[in-house]
Parts: structure tokens; sequence; C-alpha cells
């Protein structure tokens, strides 16, 4: 038995990732989050570390509005199953409804939501394609960490797995500081490194190397819609960035080093002391 350190010397976890059984229920919990790295939490650290331990071991909670999710999770559960749904409908009625009143009907943002579920139900391809398990958990060792996943949908028959994802605009244009120039929603959000991560645990817990989609369907009045795939140059760069960053972040989250700040998210301004003078021509772009 091991103990993760933290900077104040408190034991978060007393079991190791061998007795930690990682499962449905507990696949968001801190414990999971403390035994295993996920794309979510390590592309966290890449934004901003000091933020990111803060909020691992309870000292910052970020405002973040529960909408957005709320939407993801609507669209997921849908094409989960339809007890799935039901399940999460009446976990979220106050939250769903207006005035959280079944009988007022759904909140606008959630009729959007219906809008992109039906605009996929229509796809007589999507339906065909959507076919494998659903919320599939998968675990692994990258680069000497253990990583872990769920799948939206994974197809092992026809190795093959799907991840849908909700955007404002697929064809939006976001600017990237690492490419110096506009990239895609995509790459924006670190998917690609999410695919990559993803069909190496799948290879690790099932023996098949599948290939990888994003589902995506925009939020626009009129939703769009689009199967895309993933250059495996793309993947293999994420791969190679996550063995070069990941020890560096390990020892970070273990409480060996001291966590950097990327000095411009909300943790960093809240945290920031006016005791040097910028000139105009010196204040760092974003
Ligand atoms: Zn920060």
């Amino acid at each position: 038995m091991t103990a993760i350190q933290v900077k104040d010397n408190k034991k978060i976890c007393s079991q190791t990732s061998t007795t930690f059984q990682l499962n449905d229920e507990n696949y968001y919990s801190d414990q999971a989050n403390w035994h295993f790295q996920s794309k979510s939490l390590f592309w966290n650290f890449m934004q901003c570390e000091a933020a990111t331990l803060a909020q691992l071991k309870h000292e910052y909670q970020p405002f973040s509005n529960p909408t957005p999710l709320l939407f993801g999770n609507y669209l997921h559960s849908y094409f989960e199953s339809k007890k799935a749904h039901e399940r999460f409908i009446e976990a979220n009625e106050t939250s769903l409804y207006k005035y959280g009143k079944k009988e007022k009907g759904l909140k606008s943002d959630f009729k959007q939501a219906q809008k992109c579920i039906q605009t996929l139900e229509d796809e007589k391809r999507f339906r065909l394609l959507y076919q494998g398990q659903k919320e599939v958990i998968v675990k692994g060792n990258l680069f000497g960490v253990d990583w872990m996943g769920k799948i939206d949908c994974l197809d092992l028959k026809n190795k093959w797995f799907f991840d849908l994802k909700t955007v404002d605009d697929i064809h939006k244009k976001h600017w990237s500081k690492e490419e110096n120039g506009y990239t895609n929603f995509a790459v924006s959000r670190g998917y690609d490194m999410q695919m990559a991560i993803y069909k190496e645990l799948i290879k690790q817990t099932f023996g098949v190397e599948c290939t990888p989609f994003i589902i995506a369907v925009s939020k626009q009045k009129v939703p769009d819609k689009a199967i895309l795939s993933i250059p495996e140059w793309r993947m293999e760069n994420r791969l190679d960035q996550i063995e070069e960053l990941q020890p560096h972040i390990q020892r970070v989250k273990n409480g060996e080093e001291e966590p950097s700040y990327c000095g411009h998210c909300d943790y960093c301004r809240s945290h920031k002391i006016m005791n040097e003078i910028t000139s105009i021509d010196d204040i760092e772009l974003y």
C-alpha cells in the first residue's frame, strides 16, 4: 500500500491503482483522479498546473456554468440507452425544465439538445455506424503512469470507436498559441490527444487496434454535423507530448515539484500581486 503525498503532507489515498477498482460509480470521483491520469486532468494540467492541483486538493473550485455539461450529458445519455436517458432526466429535472417542472416544458438549452439528437437520429449513416458498446471504461499504462478513459461507443468487431462532441460551430476558427495560427475546435480542445489516448487504452484493455472517429454536432439553430477522422501524425505527436510533459506533471501531482502558474486563468489572476511594472510592449498576448 502506498500513499500519494501532497504538498501539505496530507495522505490523499491509501490504495494503489492495483487495489482501487475503477467502475461506473467512481469513474468521475476524486479517488479515480488521484489513482489514474485522464485526458481531461492532463489537459487541465497543461493549461495551468497551479489551478489544477488546487482543484484536485479541494483548495479551489472554479466557477463553471453547469449548462454545457448538462447539455452534453443530455445528448450522451440519450445515445447510451433509453434507461440511461430516463435516469439522467429524472436526476436533473429541476435544471432541465422551466421552473423545475416537467409540465412547463424543457428550457431552451435542452430544446436545442433535443434538436441535436434529432439531427443525428435523422442520419441513416450515423444510426448504422453508432452500434457498439456504450460508455466503456478502459485502462492502461502510458509511459509508466496508469491512465483511464471512457469510450462513448466501442465497436471491437469493426475495429472502430466513436466519440460524440457538441460544438458551437464546427467551422469556427480558434487561435492556437502552440501552432501560432488558427486551428479547428477539435485540435483546440485536444480531441486529437483524447483519441490517441483512447486508441492506446483500448489496445491495452482488449488487444484490438481500433480507429477513432469524432461525431460532431453543432448547437446552431440548424445543427451542423460531421464524421471526423484523426490523422495518424497528430495522434503520434500528442503521445510524444504526453511522454515529454508527463514526468513533471506527475511530480507536481504527487507534491514532489512546485506547480507553475499560467498567469492568466481565474485562479492565477486571483493570486496575482501587483508588484512589477510592465512596458506596454511586453504585455503577453494569448
Ligand atoms: Zn493559471
